[in-house]
């Protein structure tokens, strides 16, 4: 499905820019890292997305995660459209929300309380203060390359968005707020056991996405996370998974099952909302009593747990669970992987393949990535002629060298078949 003409995108972006910040409503939409413009769309449907000039293209980026299932997977649809019928919020307590917070609790064993808010980066921000209030202490580590969301203290070396236009540390954000934010390297087990020994009783939380997916795809060490848990628990910090990328994709229980590690908190997001604005954070039940009302720390929301999200969230989750596509995504993944490094290998172009189940980032060089760092080395001009190159064989791909992409239950054999094949044509012009 070769594409034609983006006119109307074009017009619609141009007008677009006049009335919003480079004409769009999120950085991570704004192709700034491969040049040109993003693509404007009409709808999505299963693995596709179609924009309005009538293209079509095979969907690698999801609604950057929650689209699991596809576009218009029929029981979120139906859920949507039930609870719209009863009205869209109330501001107030209702039967949903005590369903949704028990799929959460049932299908991530180290959250025994969780509160529902609206985005990922609420979640984020939620769970560093809750973790400051219940330990006392100022300081949080994080890991260059690792996304939190635009939470202030959080938006110091901060991955895709932030790495891709340059701004680490973004104006506004004052020196004041990330003072107490210590980054350090994803994978590097010196520089943690150094830290914590010189300062652990000074650390609230440690926060690290436990597969990242903001720098590509990057995968923790054993030693690594074995490390982290150790070390948080001798200090007395609260180590939380930030799984609002990797939590319900990696696995229905997240990261944490996969690894067999336990969090003390987990921030969740994209999936859980199933293409709606929620987001949630829970986990130990002593440290969320600290949340107020039944603690002192305080947290709200006008239109958290809303009923509109919550049925979707719920219709997701309750898929997810009960016809588990986790074995269908990796057979479907794995067979992209592979025809994606063997199109690079006949077009003689240096990769490395990053993958943890149904996320993955093809990145332009040898190899190993493990932190922030050797991320870096990319060829990112070779990637954005690959972007490019795959955009106008319908191939939808994330928009940045940093970025992981998503395969979804709704990609067929021979979508991914297409794919590649759309690669083996790209690559060696690319050379
Ligand atoms: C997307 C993301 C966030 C932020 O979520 P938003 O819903 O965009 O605010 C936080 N953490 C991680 C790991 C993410 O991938």
């Amino acid at each position: 499905m070769t594409n034609n003409s983006r006119q109307n995108s074009h017009k619609v972006y141009q007008r677009a820019q006049q009335l919003m910040p480079g004409g769009v409503n999120s950085a991570a939409r704004a192709f700034g890292a491969v040049g040109g413009e993003p693509i404007v769309f009409e709808k999505g449907e299963g693995a596709y997305l179609q924009d309005i000039d009538g293209n079509r293209y095979i969907d690698y980026i999801g609604s950057w995660g929650p689209m699991i299932l596809g576009h218009q997977f029929q029981a979120v649809k139906d859920a949507v459209h039930l609870a719209v019928e009863r009205g869209t919020s109330f501001g107030a307590p209702t039967v949903a929300e005590n369903q949704l917070a028990e799929l959460i609790i049932e299908a991530v064993p180290s959250v025994e309380m969780v509160r529902l808010v609206n985005s990922g980066t609420e979640a984020t921000m939620s769970a560093i203060r809750v973790a400051r209030g219940f330990t006392g202490r100022d300081q949080v580590v994080k890991f260059a390359g690792n996304y939190h969301g635009h939470v202030d203290s959080l938006l110091v070396s901060a991955g895709s968005a932030a790495a891709t236009l340059s701004v680490p540390n973004s104006p506004g954000v004052t020196e004041g707020t990330t003072r107490d934010t210590l980054v350090l390297n994803y994978n590097d087990c010196e520089q943690l056991a150094a830290t914590f020994a010189e300062q652990g009783e000074q650390i609230a939380a440690v926060i690290l996405e436990p597969v990242c997916g903001n720098m590509g795809c990057v995968t923790p060490t054993p030693e690594f996370l074995a490390m982290l848990r150790q070390l948080t628990e001798a200090a007395g910090s609260v180590l939380i998974f930030d799984e609002v990328m990797c939590g319900f994709r990696v696995a229905y229980s997240g990261a944490q099952s996969l690894y067999g590690v336990t969090p003390d908190m987990t921030t969740m997001g994209k999936i859980v909302g199933g293409g709606l604005p929620l987001g949630a954070f829970g986990g130990r039940r002593d440290i969320m009593q600290h949340v107020l009302p039944a603690g002192k720390v305080f947290q709200a929301g006008t239109l958290s747990g809303n009923p509109i999200a919550t049925a979707a969230g719920i219709a997701m989750l309750t898929a997810l669970r009960d016809s588990p596509p986790y074995d269908y995504l990796e057979q479907v993944s794995q067979q992209l992987a592979d025809g994606l490094q063997s199109a690079c290998r006949s077009a003689g172009i240096e990769h490395c393949l990053n993958r943890v189940g149904s996320m993955m980032t093809l990145f332009f060089q040898s190899g190993p990535v493990t932190d922030w760092d050797t991320a870096a080395k990319s060829d990112v001009a070779r990637f954005g002629k690959y972007f490019w190159g795959m955009i106008e064989q319908g191939v939808y791909m994330p928009c940045s060298q940093f970025e992981a992409l998503f395969v979804s239950s709704q990609h067929s054999s021979d979508d991914i078949a297409a794919t590649i094949e759309a690669a083996q044509k790209i690559l060696p012009e690319l050379k």
